[in-house]
């Protein structure tokens, strides 16, 4: 460029600087307040999300540790939901848990305050994120791998023995003739109700809303694959030391899921009306050859299955509301 050039340039930049000085320090301050607006923006509401989702984390895992101890003790469920709505990261005191007047739903409120960086620039040092959770507990409306036995619906007592199957020489009035208790869950015959002894029904069984749900039962005493069943159910229990019905693990195999029937007093194989679920811990099968009938000790059970608004025999499940 030319000597007369440059001097042009230098000349039209001095009068652009001296003449528009002003306007651009302001666009540049404008901007940035704009950049740092949206800046704050970013990053603290990325920090506010993260913390509102580790919180609502903490207080859905609080509520359904708490809600376990319902409907009985209040206080262990309010300090159980509490305990672990702090084992999950929430600080004390930033937890509030209370069982609702149904006596059967806990609301746990989680807490934490967090300090904000770039929205310090608009006024905002720190906010307050909060989270809350409610979970239920009520009568399991249906469930898979249940046992192939039915007891009658009746107000069962913690820890009493009930028998489950009957022997011949040792049959309740309770059960029809040629009925000793067992149910055909899926199938008929001896090989399908050894499996689900063993396993358990797998397919989903669930109390009927408008329509009942019909069970047929399955007639013949079947000593042989009793037996064997449940031996190998009592067997299966590995714990250490042994599972008791007032001291288990959960998920032994011990532990039975029983359908609850209307009725037994039928007549050979013949239908009955599921009328909801009650577990049993497996005591003994007792007597010998034919003379085979088993017995459990009646138990409260959480099982994993929709709650319902049906019969409670004690085996319940939990929901999480938002
Ligand atoms: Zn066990």
């Amino acid at each position: 460029m030319s000597p007369e050039g440059m001097i042009r340039v230098r000349r039209v930049f001095r009068s652009f600087l001296n003449n528009e000085n002003g306007s651009v320090t302001v666009i540049v301050a404008c901007a940035m307040v704009l950049i740092l607006g949206i800046a704050a923006l970013v990053i603290d509401v990325g920090v506010l999300y993260y913390n509102k989702v580790l919180l609502s984390n903490a207080a859905d895992a609080a509520a359904l540790a708490g809600v376990q101890e319902l409907p009985g003790d209040h206080g262990k469920a309010v300090g159980e939901a509490e305990a672990y709505a702090m084992s999950n990261g929430v600080e004390e005191g930033h937890v509030a848990a209370e069982v609702l007047p149904d006596g059967r739903s806990i609301r746990v409120t989680t807490s934490r305050l967090v300090p904000l960086g770039f929205a310090r620039i608009l006024g905002f040092s720190s906010a307050e994120v909060t989270a809350s959770a409610k979970a239920s507990i009520g009568a399991t409306k249906g469930l898979t791998g249940a046992a192939p036995f039915g007891v009658v619906h009746q107000d069962f007592v913690f820890g009493e023995v009930y028998t489950l199957k009957y022997s011949p020489s040792n049959k309740s009035d309770d059960a029809g003739p040629g009925n000793f208790g067992a149910l055909a869950l899926g199938g008929r015959g001896a090989s399908n109700y050894l499996d689900n002894i063993m396993y358990g029904y797998q397919e989903r069984l669930e109390v009927g809303d408008e329509v009942p749900t019909i069970i047929e039962t399955e007639p013949g005493n079947m000593a042989g694959p009793t037996v064997t069943g449940i031996n190998s159910r009592i067997a299966g229990c590995t714990h250490e030391p042994k599972c008791t019905h007032d001291r288990f693990v959960k998920g032994c195999p011990r532990v039975l899921l029983v359908p609850v029937v209307d009725s037994l007093n039928v007549k050979g194989r013949s239908g009955v009306i599921l009328t909801g679920f009650a577990a049993f811990f497996l005591e003994d099968v007792g007597g010998k050859g034919n003379e085979c009938e088993v017995t459990g000790r009646f138990i409260k059970w959480a099982a994993d299955g929709d709650l319902g608004n049906i019969n409670d025999y004690g085996v319940v499940s939990c929901r999480l509301e938002g």
